[in-house]
């Protein structure tokens, strides 16, 4: 403690960090909140930046505007790559490769979980997944540029690939994103190509499960169902998909038989997630045991076993009966902050009890289900208890106005006010004009 006052350090401000800060702001702690990205991303609304409704910027919100008031907090860019648990102290990473150290005297590990693959990585040269900003603006880019390149090809297979749209993963953000695709295609594009008719886009949603949004009761889940099927969503059960290429997926029904392919050049992945790489570092480092997707297994108190001054926090935090939720990121950045108050004041620390206040998943225009203990409701009183919901976490006024007022006229007027994307456009050699990375370039010329 250099200066007396016990140093916080808290690794990622997403819905856990940033509560976490939040609380620790005026209280005789100094806190430093590290940021791979520096700002805190509304996660539940990214499907809405990608299919071109909301702009980045009514979606996330500068951590150093937001704590701004907090003067004991101060906020940093950088990406945690090293933790030296004897020293107490974490490197970091700039983005110009340059590293920093940071010490501290109580750690928050709140970093989250990033898109999992299953060990098959080479599918995310063709398969963005929905974590951040990045995967959003990459997936508006293919969405919108699938359309684009079809009004260019004759009637035929080439162009009925570019208007084939896979998402695998028939979770919430699966069910969204199909969902939206749909609705894109047959609202807000219906009128407005030559060539092609949007309409005619086929969306394959892929799960290896049995129905739709599994966390939710069944009748919400046969009714979420009839609605993506009344949209125009083909549900594909008890399947995997077992490969992805520039041109296609190859999927493989659980039971045994055949598999199947299907011409596509748009897969979006949101099948499964692991935690971020620092995080599996930081457990070496800790001796901490992790579950098979990373998460680092916690005390009552989200502290770290042996490690009373490490707590993990959010998605990252690995006790039974925790979900991959923003409400229990919420909850475990406050009852992290709670801990260490405690411990200045030399008061005992109290475990920590996640409250369920229930969840909810946005299906299409006037439909969304809702599920809060035993109540469960669906159709427009779901859509508006969603939308009230996903306004009131939203972080920033002016995004929660800004917001209601796109929404409203979305709903008006069936258009999209955020659809643009960036190619590159400068004809130099470094920024080709291309929706696809370097990346995906070099691994095309080795095919
Ligand atoms: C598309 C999508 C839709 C969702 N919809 C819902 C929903 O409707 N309702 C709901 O309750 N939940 C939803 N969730 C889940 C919810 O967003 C997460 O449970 C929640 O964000 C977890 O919070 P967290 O603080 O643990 O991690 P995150 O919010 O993921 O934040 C992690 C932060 O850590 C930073 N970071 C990562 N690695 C490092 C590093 N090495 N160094 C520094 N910083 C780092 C990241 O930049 C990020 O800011 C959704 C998630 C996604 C992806």
């Amino acid at each position: 403690m250099s200066s007396g006052r016990p140093r916080v350090l808290i690794i990622g401000g997403g819905f856990g960090g940033l509560f976490c800060a939040r609380r620790l702001g005026r209280v005789g702690v100094d806190v430093t909140l590290l940021d791979r990205a520096a700002c805190h991303v509304f996660q539940p609304l990214l499907y809405q930046c990608a299919t071109g409704t909301l702009s980045i910027g009514q979606i996330s919100r500068s951590l150093r505007e937001e704590l701004s008031r907090h003067r004991n907090v101060t906020t940093l860019l950088g990406e945690a790559v090293q933790l030296d648990p004897d020293s107490r102290r974490v490197t970091a990473r700039r983005p110009d490769e340059t590293k920093f150290d940071v010490d501290y005297d109580y750690l928050v590990i709140a970093a989250g979980m990033r898109q999992s693959y299953f060990g098959n990585e080479e599918f995310a040269a063709w398969a963005p997944g929905m974590k951040t900003l990045d995967d959003a603006l990459s997936i508006r880019r293919r969405v919108f540029a699938a359309f684009e390149i079809a009004e260019t090809l004759p009637p035929g297979p080439e162009r009925d690939q570019w208007l084939t749209f896979a998402v695998t993963g028939a979770g919430p953000t699966g069910v969204e994103l199909a969902g939206q695709i749909r609705e894109l295609a047959t609202r807000s594009l219906a009128n407005e190509f030559h060539k092609i008719e949007p309409e005619d886009a086929r969306v394959l949603l892929f799960d290896g499960g049995d129905r739709v949004l599994k966390s939710f009761a069944p009748a919400l889940s046969e009714r979420a169902s009839h609605i993506l099927e009344d949209l125009g969503v083909e549900l594909h059960f008890g399947v995997h998909v077992s490969d992805v290429r520039r041109d296609g997926v190859t999927v493989s029904p659980k039971d045994g038989s055949a598999e199947q392919e299907y011409a596509t050049r748009t897969v979006l992945w949101t099948a499964g997630v692991e935690g971020v790489p620092f995080a599996r570092h930081a457990a070496e480092m800790l001796g901490a045991a992790t579950d098979r997707s990373g998460r680092i297994k916690v005390d009552a108190d989200l502290s770290v076993p042996g490690h009373p001054e490490v707590f993990v926090i959010g998605d990252l935090a690995g006790r039974d009966g925790l979900p991959g939720v923003a409400e229990n990121a919420m909850q475990g950045g406050w009852h992290a902050a709670a801990c260490i108050r405690r411990d200045v004041a030399q008061r005992k620390r109290k475990d920590f009890r996640y409250r369920d206040l229930g969840s909810a998943a946005y299906i299409s225009r006037g439909h969304a289900v809702v599920q809060a203990g035993p109540v469960k409701f669906a159709g427009m009183l779901g859509w508006l208890g969603w939308g009230f919901i996903h306004i009131a976490f939203l972080t920033g006024v002016r995004n929660r106005f800004s917001t209601v007022a796109t929404w409203m006229a979305t709903i008006a007027r069936a258009n999209r006010s955020d659809r643009s994307f960036i190619l590159g456009g400068s004809g130099h050699p470094e920024e080709p004009y291309t929706w696809e990375s370097p990346v995906h370039q070099g691994q095309r010329s080795a095919d």
